[in-house]
């Protein structure tokens, strides 16, 4: 099983290394997160273990229940769920960023209860890029309008962006929806709003890192081909309803 766990790894860092390579990018603008979502404990330290830092959770209760046990190996957690108004208290315990950032009032919330505990989080806006309704995420529209709103909240250290690309074979489909992310990220750059650093694109999964690679992204976010195929679909993570 590491065995596995080990090649699948290497065989990432290998696609990551040539994205980068025929992009003409340097490798090390390109981080790895780990989306451990039903991933168990012993999974998630090995990889730790062969040298992985970042991992991403997208349920505050699953994050809850794996965070003590991979602590001592000090992992950069981030959360890359639908955060629910009432899970932001434990959130903010465990993930040093939150880049699922898809609502005002979440925002707002969020920034209340840091003021309160006297404390700073990293955060990414999540858009809605591929405009599918099964998505979370912000119109890309009014992308830039919503991170104007939430810089007034000074708790929240506003890094960049992030999607989760169009799920098709069709790879200038996905390709346009990386391509719009980074359009908005300039769009935002060049307004030079107070309190906001946009250098981060994290976009690029298991099936579309290369073309993330190729469009800007500076985090790629990697389940399947790395932990293998999950049982749960990803729609009980993406969308609510279900
Ligand atoms: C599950 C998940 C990923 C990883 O997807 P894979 O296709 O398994 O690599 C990335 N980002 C988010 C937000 C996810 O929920």
């Amino acid at each position: 099983m590491e065995e596995k766990l080990r090649s699948n790894l290497l065989n990432i860092h290998q696609r990551i290394e040539r994205a980068c390579n025929r992009a003409h990018r340097d490798i090390n603008e390109v981080r790895l997160l780990l989306a451990t979502k039903t991933v168990n404990v012993e999974s998630i330290r090995n990889a730790l273990e062969l040298g992985e830092t970042l991992i991403g959770e997208n349920k505050v209760q699953e994050l809850k229940q794996k965070a003590d046990a991979i602590s001592s190996l000090k992992p950069e957690i981030h959360f890359i769920g639908h955060l629910q108004t009432n899970k932001i208290k434990e959130v903010i315990k465990y993930a040093s960023c939150i880049q699922s950032i898809d609502r005002l009032g979440v925002a707002e919330k969020l920034h209340k209860r840091l003021v309160r505990e006297g404390k700073t989080i990293e955060v990414m806006v999540q858009v809605n890029s591929s405009n599918e309704k099964s998505k979370f995420g912000i119109d890309p529209a009014q992308a830039v309008e919503f991170v104007q709103k939430i810089a007034t909240f000074d708790t929240l250290k506003i890094k960049g962006l992030m999607t989760i690309g169009l799920l098709s074979s069709n790879t200038e489909h996905v390709r346009t929806c990386f391509r719009l992310l980074r359009k908005v990220q300039e769009e935002i750059n060049q307004l030079r709003i107070p309190n906001v650093q946009m250098y981060e694109l994290s976009m690029g999964m298991s099936k579309d890192l290369e073309i993330a690679i190729e469009e800007g992204s500076t985090m790629i976010r990697i389940g399947t081909a790395i932990f293998g195929e999950r049982i749960q679909p990803d729609s009980y993570y993406w969308n609510e309803n279900i």
